[in-house]
């Protein structure tokens, strides 16, 4: 039985962090699904297209990972798709408690879910997607902290001053 963990989020966008934690995850884990949070409520910056197709172009053909999406309860998407194991980043403490929080509140309504932590290098420890989009909207670089496909997403999106 190959072993397959989700790897749940929002992926507005999709960072440097978020790939290196899926080439993380590739090593422990025989395949991973990118399951793109899709909730509307949270008004994200990309559409639920937009960050799905950012992700597959990003990670370019790999038969390991496959990109989906959901929009109920995680736990509900992991009983549909029969995997029990979700993989998530950990960067810093301040993720701890949440997380923390998060993983017993499934444990509870699912007791066959498990949770597997992964650390973020130190390359990307101070990468969230908040902070990238926040960074892009003042006209900041974010090259070196999501791909390219990312990059130009976000160029789009907040167009420099002068149209150039
Ligand atoms: P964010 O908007 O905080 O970047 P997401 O909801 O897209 O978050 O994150 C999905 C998962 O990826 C979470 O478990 C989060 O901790 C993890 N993650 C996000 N950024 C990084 C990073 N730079 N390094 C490691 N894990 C990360």
């Amino acid at each position: 039985m190959p072993r397959l963990a989700i790897y749940p989020g929002s992926f507005d966008p999709l960072t440097n962090g978020h790939l290196s934690l899926i080439q993380r995850g590739l090593k422990v884990f025989d395949g991973l699904v990118v399951a793109v949070a899709n909730n509307p409520a949270k008004k994200p910056l990309f559409t639920l297209e937009e960050r799905r197709e950012m992700i597959l172009e990003a990670l370019g053909r790999n038969p390991r990972v496959e990109v989906d999406s959901f929009d109920t309860l995680l736990v509900d998407y992991a009983k549909r798709r029969g995997i029990h194991t979700v993989l998530r980043g950990l960067r810093a403490v301040s993720d701890f408690e949440y997380e923390f929080q998060l993983a017993n509140m499934n444990r509870k309504l699912d007791p066959a879910f498990e949770s597997v932590f992964i650390m973020t290098g130190e390359d990307y420890f101070f990468v969230t997607g908040s902070l990238v989009r926040e960074v892009a909207s003042f006209g900041g670089d974010v090259a070196g902290l999501v791909p390219p496909n990312v990059a130009a997403g976000l160029r789009r999106k907040f167009p420099p001053a002068g149209g150039r």
